[in-house]
Order: structure tokens, then sequence, then C-alpha cells
């Protein structure tokens, strides 16, 4: 045995519940759990003991849908009309970030996501064999790592009712460097190669048919942004046809399917939701970003309820601020309640499942990682029971573990990390990187970022100009 985790209370997600258990063993072999149980029927011990006394021990938490490059322009736009996100407040500023800014941003990104109990990243950018070569690989931290594919030849200040141009070079040189992922990393556990077709306004309908082929053959998930908001629709109706939509469309051409992940969906109508749900694709929804961009709360719940495999995300860090999953759980749990008017909606199970198995199951990873059951990969999390954010935990009658954990919890309390059997973090501290380092490196570049793109962001003319000169920010 490589390492045990010994005295711990547990929660598994075995069979999709929590199933909290007192005095319990986890043990790994080659990155695989192999002992899931009471500390007494542990036999034997293993080269490296953790002692779980006080502490929670739980699946790593998985966030099934983030773009960590932009991480360096986390508090640049927020507080704006949707319409303006993108184009005049965020966009001025992203376009003077660099290939290798977008590197260092996924660094801090992926700390932050880490220092919250991640260790599964559905990570979705442009060229992402970069980041996983210089982030994921050497961190050895899992990624389902989605490239980005989008043939849009100008997306500066496109009109919504007249279809966008699409360059077919730039999409399919996208898709040249998916199937090179997908072939380089066919037989890898940590790095799951995904197609990243980004939104079906963005990528011409033969090469989206095209792209879901190229995963088929490869038996890779495909992960699309869909039904993101008004403008797609009527980019949809402008190049499909009046009345037509983006589920629609995707339907009436056979794509959609068990392979599909299904982003966002807030534009989507409750009969559009329905056949997505009904056709076996995940959803995979992220409230925060949601939330900040859109002044709406994503269907989780709804998607939850008619038991579609759902997994939950942070997006990106401008907006709704970072890749804190623990977060997000509370995020997603308090709107759901919110949104439906019910208390009783996303229970903190639920939510603390959508963030483990749920994830895990959307990204198709379920059959490796997602639950503490014997014969999984060994990516686990290591609560501080005794943190003042989620002290006390009792046990009798019930367990407050779980609401503790999904209403409560700060990421301060996250104590160890484990990826495939590794050591990630330990005591609250990072085995082999060196967070330091990278923290200075994002606070420089984002100083020279930020003043390179100031009079782009000016002449943008967003409502945050007007913001800052009035001195609120
Ligand atoms: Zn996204």
């Amino acid at each position: 045995m490589d390492l045990a985790i010994r005295g711990t209370r547990m929660v598994t997600f075995r069979d999709g519940r929590p199933s909290v258990v007192q005095g319990g063993t986890v043990g790994v072999r080659d990155g695989r759990i192999t002992y899931v149980g009471p500390d007494d029927g542990f036999e034997g011990r293993a080269e490296r003991e953790i002692d779980g006394a006080g502490h929670v021990t739980m699946p790593g938490l998985v966030d099934a849908h983030v773009h960590t490059g932009p991480t360096l322009l986390r508090g640049a736009a927020q507080d704006v009309p949707e319409i303006e996100w993108m184009n005049r407040a965020l966009g001025p500023l992203a376009d003077h970030l660099t290939d290798d800014d977008r590197v260092v941003g996924a660094k801090l990104g992926v700390l932050e996501g880490i220092r919250s109990g991640v260790t599964t990243f559905g990570e979705y950018a442009s060229d992402v064999g970069r980041l996983v070569e210089e982030v994921y690989e050497p961190w050895g931290v899992r990624v389902a790592a989605t490239e980005t594919i989008n043939a849009v030849a100008d997306d500066a200040d496109l009109d919504p009712d007249v279809p966008y141009p699409f360059d077919e070079r730039t999409g399919r040189t996208a898709l040249d460097r998916a199937d090179a992922l997908s072939d380089d990393y066919a037989d890898s556990d940590l790095v799951i190669p995904t197609y990243g077709p980004q939104a079906l306004d963005m990528v011409p309908l033969e090469l989206l048919e095209e792209t879901f082929a190229h995963a088929a053959e490869r038996d890779c998930r495909v992960h699309v942004h869909v039904a993101q908001g008004r403008r797609e629709r009527r980019q949809i109706e402008a190049r499909y046809g009046d009345d037509a939509s983006t589920v629609g469309v995707l339907e009436d051409n056979g794509l959609l399917d068990e392979r599909l992940i299904a982003v966002h969906c807030h534009d989507a109508t409750p009969e559009e939701r329905e056949r997505l749900a009904e056709s076996g694709a995940a959803y995979v929804g992220c409230p925060s970003s949601i939330a900040a961009i859109d002044g709406v709360t994503p269907p989780v719940e709804w998607f939850r309820r008619r038991d579609a495999p759902v997994g939950l995300g942070t997006d990106q860090a401008p907006g709704p601020g970072g890749h804190d999953m623990l977060r997000e759980v509370r995020t997603a749990a308090l709107l759901s309640k919110t949104v439906h008017a019910d208390p009783t909606a996303l229970p903190a199970w639920e939510a603390l499942r959508l963030a483990t198995l749920g994830g895990a199951t959307a990204l198709g990873l379920d059959d490796r990682i997602g639950s503490l059951e014997v014969g999984k990969r060994a990516d686990l999390v290591v609560i501080d029971a005794a943190d003042p954010s989620v002290a006390p935990v009792v046990d009798e009658p019930f367990s407050t573990a779980v609401p503790n954990l999904a209403h409560s919890a700060s990421r301060a309390a996250v104590d160890t990390v484990v990826v495939d059997g590794d050591v990630v973090l330990r005591d609250g501290e990072f085995v082999d990187v060196d967070e330091r380092d990278v923290i200075d490196e994002a606070q420089e570049r984002a100083e020279r970022v930020f003043e390179e793109g100031a009079a782009d962001w000016r002449a943008a003319g967003s409502a945050l100009v007007d913001r800052a000169d009035e001195g609120w920010l």
C-alpha cells in the first residue's frame, strides 16, 4: 500500500449517496483506491499514512467547465450589461493577453481550484495542449482538456442578425489540434482529450458534424456552449431560419446524444431542455458566472430533477470572481433555492454530489473518478473539520458533515489534496509547486496587461469607464 488516510470521517458518494462513515480508512496503491472501509478492517501498513482524525475525506471536486487562461483579468469586467461584458469591458483588455500570460493565468486558476479541493478540471481553451504541457502534466492534475474550435473570422462588433463570417481554415486548424491532442493522450489517465466546438453560432454545421464524427471515432466527448443567450438565438435564426434554435439544429442533425456535454443552456426553452435531457446529453451549469454576466440562474436544478448527468463549473475568473469550487457548490445551492422559490431545491447532498460524482459523470469519467470506491483512481480531498467554517461536526442523531461542507466550508479548510494517488497539497501547502512564484508573476503580468490595454479599454467606453472616473473603482 502506498498511501492510507486513517481514522477519518468519509463521505464516499458510493451509489450516488454521501453515506457518511466515521472511523474509516482509504487505502491507495498504484494511484488506485484499494480499500474503503472501517479502520479495523484495514490490514497491513501503508508506506505513507495520513492521520485523518478530525477530518472529512471525500472524492476530489470536479470543476466541469472552466477557462483558467483569463485569470489575470480577475476583476476586469463585472456589473455591466451582458451586451457590454465581452466586447466593451473584458475584450479590450483580453486583447493584450499573450499566450504566456494565459499560461500564467492558468497556473493561478489551477492553484486556486486545487486549494478549494478540485482534482479534475474541464479546461476549455484554444491550444489547450500548451496548458496541459506547462501546467496540468507537470503538476499532476487531472484535466478533461478541451480544444476550442471556433471559426468566426472576426469577433469584433458583429451584427447578431447577419450570419457571422466564417473562416474555414481557422476552424479546421483547431480541429486538427484537437485530433492531435486526442491521439497524443489516448492512453493517458490524467489527460482526457475532449472536443470543444465553442457554440453553434461560431462553427459551420459541416465542421461541427465532422467534429462529432472525429470525437466518435476516438471515443471522446464533445463539450459545447449551448443556448447562451438572446444573441446566440438571433444568430441561429439569421443562419438557419426563423424559429430555428441551437437545440433544434443539433437534434435535426443527429448531434443530440450522450456524447454531448451541453454548458449553460439558460436561454433554452423548457421544451428544448426537455429534449436535451431526454437525449442523454450531459449538462454543466456555472451558477456564479451566469449570475454575474447575465443576471440569470442557470437550470442546474431543472436538469438534476430530470436525472440528467449534471456537473458544476466556475467558467472564468473575470465576472464571477474565480475558481473556488466549494464556493460554487454553495452558490449553486442558494441560487437554485431562490430561482425556484423553494428551500428544498438542490439540497446540500445533491449540490456536493454534482460537484463530485455529477461532474465526473458529465465528463464521461465516472468509471474512474467521482466517488470513494475500490478500483477508482485515487482523487481525494481531506478537509479539516476543526476549521471555523466547518466546525462543529456531529454524527448523532445524523451527520452534519455534508451540509457543513456544502454550505459553509471555506477553502481554508482544505488540508490535503491527492490526485491519482499523489499528494499535491499537504497541510495546506503545495508539495511541488512554488505558489508564491506563480502569484508574483501573475501580479506583474496583470499590471502590464492592464497598462497596455488602458487606452483601448477607455475607448471602448463600457459603463465601467464612468464608474472608474467617478471613483467607484
Ligand atoms: Zn465557457
